[in-house]
C-alpha cells in the first residue's frame, strides 16, 4: 500500500506533466493526425522518469505496491488528461493481470521485474474477430510441442483483434485453447510469425494505438504457459475483472469530470439574454447537476468497491460490473451533454468537449459492453434474489432506513425505496417468468445498478458528515453538497426504477389489468412520486455549489 502522501505526490507530478507536455494544442493535433506520442507513453512509463506502471506493481518485484484504490485514483487522473494516453498505460496494467493473478513465482519475477525497471509495455490480446463478448468463441489455438514425451513449447496459431498498444508493445498477453482449454501465453514482439496490422482509425481515443494481430505457428517455450498448467485462461480473466472494470469506471468518471469542468467555468462566461448562462436554470438543471450527480453516485460506488477489494473481500465481479456500467454511462452523458453547453463551439475541434465525448464512447465498449454488464449484475443479484426468497433488497433497504434516522438528509430513506421497488419488480418478475424476456433481465440489470448505486452515494454523504471518509478519497464537495448530491440521485434512481420498471414488467405482460393499482403500489409508486418533493430547491443548492455562490445565498438568508 502507498501512503496518501505519495499518492497526492504521484498525482501531482502526472497534472504537472500533462500541462507541460500535453496542453490542448498538442492534444487537437495528435488527435487529428491519428498519433499515439509514443514518447510520451514510454516516460510514464518508465521507471526512472514518471513510472505509473511502478504503482501497480507488487513491492517484492520492484513497484509500489498500490493497491485498489490507488489506482482508481490515477487512472481517473490519466482519464482527465487523454484517454487515448491513459489506454496505452491501462493496456500495460490489463496485459500483465494474468501474470500477477495466475503466473508462476518464476514467471511474476521475470515479467514484472521487466515492466518495473524497463518500463516494458505489454497488451493484453483477448478479443478476436469472431470472438469478443463471447470469449468462448475463441478460436486461436496453441498446440503443444512435445519431446520425449515432454511438452517443451506450444505452437500458437490466430488472429486478435483491437488490441490496445498492439502496434507497439514489448511483450504480450495471447488467450489461446490448448487441449485442456483457454490458457495466457506471453508473446514478445519479436517472435517469429508474430505481426500486426496498421493502427486502426478510430472514432476517438486516437492517441492510442490500437492494431490486429496474426499469430501464424508462433512458437513459444512451455514457461510461456501463465501458471504452468492449461485451461487456467478463463478463470485467470474473470479473477481480476472487478479490479480491472474499476479501472475503465475510472476512466469513465475522469472523462466526464473533464468534460464537465469546461462546461462549468465556459456558462460563466457565456451571456445570452442578458445574463451568464450559469445563472439560467433550464441550463444548469439539464445540462450540468443532474450529470453530476450520476458521477458522485458512480465515483461513490467505485470508492466503496475499490475500498472493499483492498480490504480482500475478492475480486467483486458484480460491483465492478456495476461501477463500470454507472461510471461510463455517466462519463458518456456528462460529455454529450458538455457539449450541447457549449453550444456551436462544443461542437468545434477547439474547445475539447467534442474530443472528449469521441474519447470516452469506448468505455461503454472496451473490458465488457454495457450489456455485457447489465446482463452480469443482473444474473448475479437474480441468485442472490432466489436465495434469500426474495428478500435482499428489502435487507439492504433496511440497513439504508437505519443509516436515514442517524442522517435525515442524505436522500438514504430515497434510496430505500428504490431497493425495495427493485426487491418487487424481481418477485414480480419470478412469479410470472420475466426472465425469459432477455429484455426484461438486461433492464433488471441497469435498476439494480442505480438503486445500489443511491444506496453506496447516501452512505457516501453520511461518512463525509462524520469525517470518516477514506483519507485517499476525493473531497470536492463538502458535506452539505454531497447530501444534496445524494438526494437529487436518489430521486432519479427510486423514479427510474419505479417508473420505468412499472412500464417494462407491464409491457411483458407481468401485471393483469385488475391487479395494476396494488401492484403500482407494491413497487412503491405513490411514494415515490411523493420523494420528488424538494428535488428543484436541491439542485437549485448543488448548482450554487458548482457555481461558487453559497456565501451569496448564506447572506441573502441573513
Ligand atoms: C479501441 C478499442 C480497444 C480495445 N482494446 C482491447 C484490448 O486491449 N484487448 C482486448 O482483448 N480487447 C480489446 N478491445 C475489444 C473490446 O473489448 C471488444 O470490442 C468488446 O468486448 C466487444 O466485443 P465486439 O467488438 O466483438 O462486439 P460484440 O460482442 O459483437 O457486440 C456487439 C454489440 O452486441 C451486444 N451484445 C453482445 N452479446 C450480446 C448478448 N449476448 N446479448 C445482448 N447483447 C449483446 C454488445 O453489447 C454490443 O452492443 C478493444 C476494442 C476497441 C474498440
Amino acid at each position: 500500500m502507498i501512503t496518501n502522501k505519495t499518492l497526492k505526490l504521484s498525482l501531482k507530478s502526472l497534472r504537472e506533466f500533462a500541462k507541460k507536455r500535453l496542453p490542448d494544442e498538442v492534444l487537437i493535433d495528435l488527435d487529428a493526425r491519428d498519433e499515439c506520442p509514443l514518447e510520451i507513453v514510454r516516460h510514464m512509463c518508465s521507471p526512472d522518469k514518471l513510472g505509473i506502471q511502478l504503482l501497480f506493481i507488487p513491492e517484492e518485484f520492484g513497484g509500489m505496491g498500490g493497491g485498489t484504490f490507488d489506482v482508481y485514483c490515477v487512472c481517473e487522473e490519466m482519464a482527465r488528461i487523454d484517454l487515448g494516453v491513459a489506454t496505452a498505460v491501462l493496456a500495460t496494467f490489463l496485459g500483465s493481470d494474468p501474470i500477477t493473478v495466475g503466473a508462476t513465482p518464476e514467471q511474476k519475477k521475470l515479467w514484472l521485474t521487466r515492466i518495473a525497471e524497463e518500463g516494458l509495455l505489454f497488451a493484453y490480446g483477448a478479443t478476436e474477430p469472431e470472438a469478443g463478448s463471447d470469449l468462448g468463441a475463441l478460436r486461436t489455438t496453441a498446440e503443444p510441442v512435445s519431446e520425449d514425451g515432454h511438452v517443451v513449447g506450444y505452437k500458437i496459431t490466430g488472429n486478435k483483434q483491437w488490441i490496445s498498444n498492439g502496434g507497439i508493445a514489448g511483450a504480450y498477453t495471447i488467450l489461446a485453447s490448448t487441449p485442456s482449454g483457454p490458457s495466457w501465453f506471453v508473446v514478445e514482439k519479436d517472435a517469429k510469425g508474430f505481426t500486426h496490422d496498421k493502427p486502426e482509425d478510430k472514432h476517438g481515443i486516437r492517441l492510442s494505438n490500437t492494431a490486429a494481430l496474426a499469430l501464424d505457428n508462433v512458437y513459444v517455450d512451455a514457461d510461456r504457459l501463465l501458471g504452468g498448467v492449461e485451461g487456467q485462461g478463463l478463470i485467470q480473466a474473470q479473477a481480476v475483472f472487478g479490479y480491472t472494470r474499476l479501472m475503465v469506471a475510472a476512466f469513465g468518471l475522469g472523462a466526464g469530470w473533464a468534460a464537465l469542468d469546461r462546461a462549468i467555468p465556459y456558462s460563466t462566461k457565456r451571456i445570452q439574454a442578458g445574463a451568464p448562462l450559469s445563472e439560467k436554470q433550464g441550463y444548469t438543471h439539464k445540462l450540468i447537476v443532474p450529470n453530476v450527480a450520476r458521477s458522485e453516485a458512480a465515483r461513490a460506488y467505485i470508492e466503496e468497491t475499490a475500498e472493499r477489494i483492498d480490504a480482500g473481500e475478492g475480486s467483486l465481479n458484480t460491483e465492478g460490473a456495476i461501477a463500470k456500467y454507472m461510471a461510463t454511462e455517466a462519463g458518456n452523458m456528462a460529455a454529450d451533454a458538455s457539449i450541447q453547453a457549449l453550444g456551436g463551439y462544443g461542437y468545434t475541434h477547439e474547445y475539447m468537449v467534442e474530443k472528449i465525448k469521441r474519447d470516452v464512447r469506448i468505455t461503454t465498449i472496451y473490458e465488457g459492453t454495457s450489456e455485457i454488464m447489465e446482463m452480469t449484475i443482473a444474473r448475479d443479484r437474480w441468485q442472490l434474489h432466489l436465495k434469500t426468497r426474495g428478500q435482499h433488497y428489502h435487507e439492504q433497504a433496511k440497513k439504508l432506513e437505519m443509516l436515514h434516522s442517524s442522517h435525515q438528509d442524505v436522500g438514504a430513506d430515497i434510496a430505500a425505496l428504490a431497493l425495495h421497488s427493485v426487491a418487487e419488480l424481481m418477485e414480480r418478475s419470478r412469479v410470472a417468468r420475466l426472465t425469459r424476456f432477455q429484455h426484461i433481465l438486461l433492464r433488471l440489470g441497469e435498476w439494480i445498478a442505480y438503486a445500489e448505486c443511491a444506496g453506496s452515494l447516501a452512505r457516501r454523504a453520511a461518512s463525509l458528515a462524520e469525517n470518516k471518509l477514506n483519507e485517499k478519497a476525493n473531497r470536492r464537495f463538502d458535506a452539505t453538497g454531497l447530501a444534496a448530491i445524494s438526494r437529487i440521485f436518489a430521486r432519479e434512481a427510486a423514479n427510474k426504477v419505479g417508473e420505468e420498471g412499472s412500464r417494462w414488467v407491464i409491457g411483458a405482460g407481468g401485471v393483469s389489468t385488475p391487479d395494476l393499482s396494488a401492484f403500482e403500489k407494491s413497487v412503491g409508486l405513490p411514494a415515490i412520486h411523493q420523494a420528488q418533493a424538494g428535488l428543484v430547491s436541491d439542485m437549485d443548492y448543488v448548482a450554487d455549489v458548482l457555481y461558487g455562490r453559497t456565501a451569496k445565498r448564506t447572506q441573502q438568508a441573513a
